[in-house]
């Protein structure tokens, strides 16, 4: 498939990703795969056994074709999730293409950090400077609880390796349990005492029709917040960068590091979304908590051209709910599973 004209000025020009409430669209997330090295009792937590065949996956050549076109639509930064992004092939010449892509000027990856030792040296020669780690617990026998598997050593020297390196941020991301982990919210805040690390705290989203979420486990930011102020002293805001996203950052005193807040449901960041997700098996989508869908995959492989793709992302964008309805007393569930979609 040769979707590209090879003419420069026969390409379209960026015309902007806007949706129809004025939000301008310039964040594309992408799962690589569905497939996780972990089994996180919220997120996979049965085998998956329905896991998508490599086929059925876009290939590198067809995410880079719908990429290309994204970015002259105006998408400018590009996250890698999964299920676990550093478990596809070749991830890292595949993140060196997508860096040299005109427009795009941030590939940020989202990690369980359990090839994150391994993979390091090329993660870093491949471009990436931002990483996201995800890890719920500094306990090595509560790890095995969450995630089904022994593993915590191996993501701390990750981490701990990925510090040695020159990345502009680190972010450390915790989803924040009631009953499960909040007994380690000082713990990890304390983190950020002494290292460059931006912790964050993650409200837990009921996501997933075989998602273990359950009321009793959710626990808004405003009391996590309260708890480390009360334990370690006041937290001063920190303004964020242009591709921030939804975290309200704070310091502790004197801290080398900073730590954060994403509250999907007690502040929801619907009115500042700037985000388009394509899932592992290539369908757009415009909002992580609505079960609205684009089928990008079909569209390719039954011949679209780049005219068809850029369409598609229009369509996409244009039908992007004005919010999702995690809010308030009606709390419902979104049926899309997370490691398809990749959070
Ligand atoms: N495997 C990678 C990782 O662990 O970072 C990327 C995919 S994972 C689905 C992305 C993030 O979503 C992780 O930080 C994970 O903890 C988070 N997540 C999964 N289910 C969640 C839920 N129900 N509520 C909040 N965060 C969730």
């Amino acid at each position: 498939m040769n979707i590209f004209s090879s003419n420069p000025s026969e390409q379209p020009k960026n015309i902007g990703l806007v949706d129809s409430f004025s939000r301008s669209v310039s964040y594309l997330r992408v799962s690589l795969t569905d497939q996780c090295n972990l089994r996180c009792f919220y997120c996979t937590p049965k085998p998956l056994e329905d896991k998508l065949d490599a086929g059925e996956l876009l290939s590198y050549e067809e995410l880079l074709e719908v990429i290309k076109v994204a970015a002259g639509l105006g998408i400018k930064k590009v996250r890698l999730t999964g299920g676990e992004p550093l478990v596809r092939r070749d991830v890292t010449g595949f993140i060196g293409e997508l860096a040299r892509l005109d427009g795009i000027e941030e590939v940020r990856i989202t990690t369980n950090g359990m090839l994150l030792a391994d993979k390091i040296a090329e993660l870093y020669e491949s471009g990436i400077r931002k990483l996201n780690i995800s890890l719920d617990t500094l306990k090595p026998g509560r790890f095995r609880e969450i995630t089904g598997v022994d593993g915590f050593t191996r993501v701390w020297r990750g981490i701990e390796q990925s510090l040695d390196r020159e990345f502009a941020a680190i972010k450390l991301n915790v989803v924040a349990m009631n009953g499960i982990n909040d007994d380690e919210f000082i713990d990890f805040a304390r983190l950020s005492l002494e290292k460059p690390l931006q912790v964050r705290f993650i409200e837990f989203m009921p996501m997933g029709d075989d998602s273990n979420w359950r009321q009793d486990y959710y626990i808004m930011s405003a009391d996590i917040m309260a708890r480390i102020e009360r334990e370690l002293g006041g937290l001063t805001p920190v303004g964020g960068g242009r591709f921030d996203g939804p975290a309200k950052t704070y310091r502790l005193p004197g801290a080398a590091g900073t730590v954060g807040f994403i509250s999907p449901i007690s502040d929801h960041f619907c009115a500042r979304c700037n985000r388009l997700r394509l899932t592992a098996e290539g369908r757009l989508r415009s909002c992580l908590l609505t079960d609205r869908e684009t089928d990008l995959k079909t569209i390719i492989r039954s011949g679209g051209t780049a005219a068809d793709i850029r369409a598609a992302l229009i369509a996409t964008i244009k039908n992007k709910p004005e919010g999702h309805k995690l809010s308030g007393s009606e709390i419902k569930n979104c049926h899309g599973r997370m490691s398809r979609i990749g959070g």
